[in-house]
């Protein structure tokens, strides 16, 4: 070593200018943070949040428990239970056999959308939402309550515009 960097002072120096430098930065110019959730950063086009189940015009559930949704997760984050559609369900599940539990485990997706690439049916889509933040473990494995959009024209989920940019991107 030499005799400056046997003393050690300007290394220290130098490390105290560097987090100097980063405290003036962000005290008087434009800071790194935001003020979440009352100021929202903008997300890319194709981001992908919080997945949505969605139903057909009609209001029929799309998904048919077919699982390869559940077969194309690396992260094995899917699960679910079959069930036939009785006499009477029609307007319920658009085809015979639908999805009577339908799970995502929150923790372990990681967003990578090959579910949706997966699904025949345009059953799962991911969207632009954020998964909401919980202090318990067990509330991140979302069920059919969280998934599947609403039947009312105003709780539907558009995909549209994510799926505009996904489709332009290829
Ligand atoms: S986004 Fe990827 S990790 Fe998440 S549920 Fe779908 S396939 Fe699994
Ligand atoms: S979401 Fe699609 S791929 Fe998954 S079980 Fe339903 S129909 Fe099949």
């Amino acid at each position: 070593m030499t005799f400056m960097e046997r003393i050690y002072l300007p290394a220290i120096l130098k490390g105290m200018w560097t987090t100097l430098k980063h405290f003036f930065r962000n005290v008087f110019g434009k800071t790194a943070t935001l003020r979440y959730p009352e100021v929202k950063r903008d997300f890319a086009p194709v981001y992908r949040g919080w997945h949505v189940l969605k139903r057909d015009e009609q209001g029929r559930e799309n998904c048919t428990a077919c699982g390869l949704c559940a077969v194309a997760c690396p992260a094995e984050a899917i699960t679910m239970t079959a069930a036939e559609r009785e006499k009477g369900e029609e307007n319920l599940y658009r085809e015979e056999k639908y999805a009577a539990v339908y799970e995502i485990n929150m923790l372990r997706c990681i967003f990578c959308g090959l579910c949706e690439e997966a699904c025949p049916k345009e059953a799962i889509f991911l969207t632009d939402r954020i998964v909401p933040t919980d202090y318990v473990r067990q509330n991140f494995v979302f069920g059919k309550d969280m998934l599947v959009e609403g039947v009312e024209p105003e709780k539907r989920i558009d995909v549209k515009v994510r799926q505009k940019h996904v489709t332009e991107k290829k």
